[in-house]
């Protein structure tokens, strides 16, 4: 069955690090692939775009293209996003059989211990860790053995069952960070390349960015 994958992040704003990583995610895996902008995210300070706006940036940049799909179920819903209710949620709606993927920046994964519940994660879907080459953070141990028998090597074998192996996904580096582009457009600076034109194109979608205050020193 095609899997379905998922990227959950503040996205404030989404960038080509985000959907170039998620395209080539969708290439491999095969899969559909939904961005899951959250609301209020357990580990973060407050996003500087309401979630409102977040996702109509979203959708700009997912605009001509149906291979990548936004999602606004944390948006809809109160309280903070945890991943383990997303996933949740969403095996309510695909069932329990379809592969279920959580893509993970490699940086995000190595701090998985921290998250809410993260052990239950693995019932609930794969991982799908996307990684640069040659930068393979260290994993602290706890995490290194949850996932021994876990890590697979071919995605196709992300298709035998609905859950719970662990893939790294090799994927193209592009060293762009959401805090440069807040900076940047702060600073009244363009991030003419970092962005979908589309998001240049309409002074609205970045007004946001463009009216911050000095961040506190
Ligand atoms: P910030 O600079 O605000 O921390 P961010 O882009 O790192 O922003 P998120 O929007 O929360 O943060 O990122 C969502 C997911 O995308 C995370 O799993 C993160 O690891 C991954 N990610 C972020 N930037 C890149 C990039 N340039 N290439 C690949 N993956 C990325």
């Amino acid at each position: 069955m095609r899997p379905l994958a998922i990227l959950g992040g503040t996205f404030d704003p989404v960038h080509l690090g985000h959907l170039r990583a998620t395209w080539e995610a969708a290439d491999v895996l095969d899969a559909e692939v939904r961005l899951i902008p959250a609301s209020v995210p357990p580990h973060r300070p407050a996003p500087v775009a309401s979630a409102r706006q977040r996702a109509a940036i979203l959708r700009a940049a997912l605009a001509g293209q149906d291979r990548l799909k936004l999602d606004t179920r944390e948006l809809d819903r109160d309280g903070p996003s945890y991943t383990v209710d997303t996933l949740v949620s969403l095996r309510e709606e695909i069932g329990a059989r379809r592969p279920l993927v959580l893509l993970i920046g490699a940086d995000a994964f190595a701090s998985l211990p921290t998250w809410h519940r993260w052990r239950e994660l693995f019932d609930l879907a794969h991982v799908g860790v996307l990684t640069r080459p040659g930068h393979v953070p260290p994993l602290p141990e706890e995490l290194s053995e949850a996932i021994a028998s876990r890590e697979v090597k071919y995605a196709h074998i992300l298709r035998e069952q609905p859950a719970g192996h662990v893939f790294r996904i090799t994927i193209t580096p592009l060293e762009i960070a959401a805090t440069r582009i807040r900076q940047l457009l702060r600073l009244g600076g363009e991030p003419r390349w970092l962005l979908p034109d589309a998001l240049l194109a309409d002074p609205e979608l970045l007004a946001p960015y463009r009216a911050q205050q000095e961040p506190p020193s």
